[in-house]
């Protein structure tokens, strides 16, 4: 044991430690030999001796409680540490999981709602749409109209040219198209090289936007290195309030049908 870090003795210890060398002192002389205070002073002495006894063995075993108890609080102190470092690891590895399983969904949910070649709303999300726009008619001014646009002779551009082109003239008709109609409109992909456009709160509007959109692809040149004129027809009609929009739809193609049969590049209204 390192000597130097020994208590140094407090003031009632010295005193104490006088006390018990004047005792030892007194019981040893030889003058008080047969003093009738010596034997109850002896016996006093042996009794106090086997108390501080006790009292050492009391505080050393409580001493030893006390400090098993300190490592058994530190050794549980670690291990609670390890268990929130191992759960802040956990909470990590969750929440980067979540987030890729959030942009997962994002992405399946473009990917379920747009036509990936052109970037526009696909069939069925237009059809959502719709669906909830009809049920806003009553609140409209103007009418919801809808105008489904065909490519003329897309299979000659095909043929001619390459499906490559013709896919270029598919997203480029698409870009026109969005350009030409406001924010609230919503245009699609049909199918094949037929869009659908849906035209809000309308009314005469869907006509002229129909026709300048007709205009402009007419004007437009889509097939790079030649000057083949690139046309499309289109029908556009309505929505009469209480139908079924499955109706409407029959009548814009129906109204596409005739635009066809006049002769194409030109708009049909039914
Ligand atoms: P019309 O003026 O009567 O509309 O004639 P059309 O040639 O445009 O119509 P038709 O239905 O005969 O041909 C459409 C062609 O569009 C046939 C098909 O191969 C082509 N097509 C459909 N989808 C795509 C596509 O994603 N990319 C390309 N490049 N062609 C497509
Ligand atoms: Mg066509
Ligand atoms: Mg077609």
């Amino acid at each position: 044991m390192d000597k130097s870090k020994l208590a140094v003795p407090t003031t009632e210890e010295k005193r104490e430690g006088e006390l018990e060398f004047q005792i030892a002192e007194l019981l040893s002389d030889a003058q008080y030999e047969g003093h009738p205070l010596k034997e109850a002073l002896s016996a006093l002495w042996e009794r106090y001796e086997s108390l501080s006894g006790q009292i050492e063995k009391l505080t050393s075993i409580s001493d030893g409680y006390g400090s098993m108890l300190r490592e058994r609080n530190a050794r549980l102190d670690e291990r609670n540490q390890r268990h929130l470092r191992q759960l802040q690891k956990i909470v990590r590895i969750s929440d980067h999981y979540q987030k890729m399983l959030q942009e997962m969904n994002d992405t399946l949910k473009v990917s379920a709602s747009q036509d990936p070649l052109t970037g526009l709303n696909n069939r069925r999300s237009i059809m959502e749409r719709l669906a909830a726009e009809v049920t806003l008619v009553p609140r409209r001014k103007a009418a919801l109209s809808l105008a489904l646009l065909d490519i003329d002779h897309f299979k000659t551009i095909n043929d001619s040219f390459g499906h490559d082109v013709g896919d270029h003239v598919l997203v480029n008709i698409s870009r026109v198209m969005s350009e030409q109609v406001r924010s609230s409109d919503v245009c699609a992909r049909w199918g094949g090289e037929e869009f659908l456009i849906m035209l809000p709160d309308s009314g005469d509007y869907a006509h002229e936007v129909c026709e300048r959109l007709r205009l402009t692809i007419e004007k437009s040149s889509f097939v790079e290195g030649s000057d083949y004129k690139v046309t499309a027809s289109i029908g556009v009609t309505q929505y009469i309030r209480g139908e079924d929009i499955l109706e409407t739809l029959k009548r814009a193609d129906s109204a596409l049908f005739a635009a066809k049969h006049k002769g194409r590049n030109c708009v049909a209204a039914f």
